[in-house]
């Protein structure tokens, strides 16, 4: 036998290339397989019975079936569950970041199921939140940053290791955090300076979720905390992350 049974799987779609005339190329992320690719033929035509069900962020239902000397899963169909979508800039904007981020990250099969739960939690909680969304993007990143190994200290110093209840810069060089008077000593050059506004968000980062209807993140404070923490996450993945939709940010 040339194919394999069919397999059915959940996943959410993180990114689609089209492919020759209508057809188009996805890559998904699914709780068992992790990420996969599957090929849709015929999808791009209004007369195919999944047009316009493969949008990116999709949560689907799908059936494909796969040539046992291939990678490529063939889609044979598709269920929309649920997409996922803003009315405005900045939660559409992360909402696209955090699939771009999935989309160019490793993901070990073996973790696929925690992957998932954490899209899938973030993409669920950002239709409760209309105002801030930013902050749900930078707790991505922190979970992240925690499932890779790599996830910054906010309240001891990365120089002297003492304990500060507020944080200074971020180290270029060591990749994290260091206290106000370690940063006095540091090399200019080697240090993003936080505003005093970021230094407090750092600091409120781990709860910020429960209170973000109520607050005001300045667009100083927006885009030099996701400057930092883009920088974290490429200062250990050697530049490999490049996510466009943050450009369209106003900040
Ligand atoms: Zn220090």
């Amino acid at each position: 036998m040339n194919y394999q049974p069919d397999n059915v799987f959940q996943g959410i779609l993180l990114k689609k290339t089209i492919f020759r005339e209508t057809s188009l190329i996805c890559d998904i992320l699914t709780p068992q397989a992790g990420k996969i690719k599957i090929l849709a033929k015929g999808v791009r035509n209004p007369k195919n019975s999944c047009y316009g069900t493969l949008q990116v962020l999709a949560e689907l239902e799908f059936v494909t079936h796969r040539n046992k000397s291939s990678e490529w899963h063939i889609l044979k169909t598709a269920d929309l569950k649920q997409t996922f979508e803003a009315d405005n800039l900045e939660t559409t904007v992360m909402l696209q970041a955090g699939a771009e981020l999935f989309s160019q990250m490793v993901i070990p099969e073996l973790e696929a199921g925690n992957y998932f739960r954490l899209l899938k939690n973030y993409l669920d909680y950002s239709q409760k939140v209309s105002k801030n969304s930013i902050a749900l993007f930078w707790r991505l990143l922190l979970r992240v940053f925690e499932l890779n190994g790599i996830a910054p200290d906010f309240k001891h110093c990365l120089v002297c290791g003492k304990e500060s209840s507020i944080m200074g810069g971020y180290h270029l060089i060591k990749q994290g955090f260091i206290c106000p008077q370690c940063e006095q000593q540091a090399l200019p050059q080697m240090i993003e300076y936080l505003s005093a506004e970021s230094r407090i968000l750092l600091c409120e980062l781990p709860a910020i979720g429960n209170n973000l209807q109520n607050r005001n993140i300045s667009q100083d404070s927006a885009s030099q905390l996701t400057r930092v923490f883009i920088t974290h996450l490429n200062l250990h993945f050697n530049d490999h992350f490049n996510l466009k939709s943050l450009k369209l940010l106003p900040y």
